[in-house]
């Protein structure tokens, strides 16, 4: 039996591995998604709660950020599949003096990247989000042009499109190794055969290590669990997506959004970090999350909770994703890292990794593949990770 050849082979079916496939297959290549699960999106993609912000501290993340934006917000239109966008915008509160030197000291630079966002004082952020506990609040950022969407039914309708521009998908099948001839990729192994190709791209999410192995490679990506929860529904009475940056005894920053169809959707960030790929949730995250919400919205304490899941983060040290061709390895590309915002990021790093597999750079990659570069120091952190 002869092996079968793709111009690119996509390791993973995830929130970066899907739009990168679909915008590979746009620009004519023919490309193959090996995933080790059943279906579309069972990785992180299925845990995230849906936010989508340009709202970063980067220029390459606000970018991609907003690029990422114009593909959700303009999919239904397009294309004819519901992903449940919704334009609420994200509102990140200040109740310290601390987040609120952070926020103002960030606007310059996302202004500067295009990002429509703005220092609301107390009253307005009280306007904004009615119910808000108003004790020490000194204000907050909205920017409005943030939202939210479904991570299930976004990466159903980025596989139907690939499906459509003839992407082949091998699921329940798992990537062993990555061959390779004089410095040069030349196929996939997996557990169930080999593929030949040029290309490999790494979109293996929080498993993104592993698979950088079975190239000779690494990549400092490690799993980070995180859980969330979502409850009963309630008649709208919450427009953006609220974050909370403070720390307390346990937990770092949260945030949570009122869904399309009512239910509120959470999550928090545990301290200290979580690191393995444990997946059972926990009877200690509910406890702990409901208590912050309640303190930030005291209406909260009304809201049945239906169920509480955990996911695992891809988290690379400074909080960045790694995006960009290998130095060692031709014909390899990195596309892991993504941390709390692979979802979000998605639409653009996968827009921008089909641009550098095929030679075709817009205005302003260069920055960003410098930025997101393999090859950086892990130095400074993001700030809004
Ligand atoms: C509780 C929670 C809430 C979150 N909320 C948000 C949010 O609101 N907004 C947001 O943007 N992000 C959010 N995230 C983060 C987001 O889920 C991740 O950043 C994102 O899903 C990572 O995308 P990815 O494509 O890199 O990984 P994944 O979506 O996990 O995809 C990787 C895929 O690679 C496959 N794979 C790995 N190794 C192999 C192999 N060897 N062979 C074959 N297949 C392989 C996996 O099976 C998987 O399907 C949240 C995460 C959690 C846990």
């Amino acid at each position: 039996m002869s092996t079968a050849v793709f111009d690119a082979i996509v390791v993973g079916a995830g929130s970066v591995g899907m739009p990168a496939a679909l915008f590979m297959a746009e620009k004519g290549l023919k490309v193959l998604v090996v995933d080790q699960f059943a279906s579309p999106g069972q990785g992180s993609n299925k845990c995230a709660i849906g936010g989508i912000r340009a709202t970063h501290s980067t220029p390459a993340k606000i970018r991609l950020g907003l690029d990422s934006l114009k593909t959700f917000s303009t999919w239904h239109q397009i294309h004819g599949d519901e992903i449940d966008w919704v334009q609420g915008g994200y509102c990140f509160v200040a109740y310290r003096e601390e987040e609120e030197r952070l926020f103002n000291g960030l606007l310059k630079i996302q202004k500067s990247h295009g990002l429509s966002i703005d220092w609301l004082g107390r009253q307005e952020l009280a306007n904004l989000v009615p119910g808000l506990n108003p004790e020490g609040l000194r204000g907050g950022t909205y920017s409005p042009e943030d939202g939210a969407a479904s991570p299930m039914l976004a990466c159903l309708a980025f596989y139907r499109r690939a499906r459509s521009l003839g992407v082949t998908f091998r699921f329940g099948e798992r990537v062993t190794g990555i061959m390779r001839r004089r410095g040069q990729v030349v196929g996939v192994r997996t557990d169930k055969g080999g593929y030949a190709t040029g290309t490999v791209v790494n979109a293996g999410g929080p498993w993104a290590r592993t698979v950088a192995q079975a190239g000779g490679l690494d990549t400092p990506v490690v799993p980070d669990c995180h859980e969330a929860g979502i409850t009963e529904a309630a008649a709208p009475f919450l427009k953006p997506m609220v974050v909370d940056l403070r720390p307390t005894p346990g937990s770092r920053n949260y945030y949570f959004c009122q869904h399309v169809k009512g239910q509120v959707i959470f999550c928090i960030t545990p301290d200290p970090a979580l690191i393995g790929s444990d997946r059972r949730e926990t009877s200690s995250f509910l406890p702990m999350v409901a208590r912050r919400l309640v303190d930030l919205l005291p209406r909260m304490a009304n809201l049945k909770v239906r169920r509480t899941w955990r996911g695992l983060y891809p988290m690379t040290p400074d909080g960045s994703p790694i995006v960009g061709r290998a130095r060692d390895l031709s014909g390899y590309v990195h596309a892991e890292g993504m941390c709390g915002q692979g979802f979000m990021l998605g639409p653009g790093v996968g827009a921008l990794v089909a641009r550098l597999v095929t030679g075709q750079p817009a205005q302003g990659d260069d920055q960003v593949l410098a930025e997101l570069s393999p090859a950086r120091s892990q130095g400074r952190t993001e700030a809004l990770k």
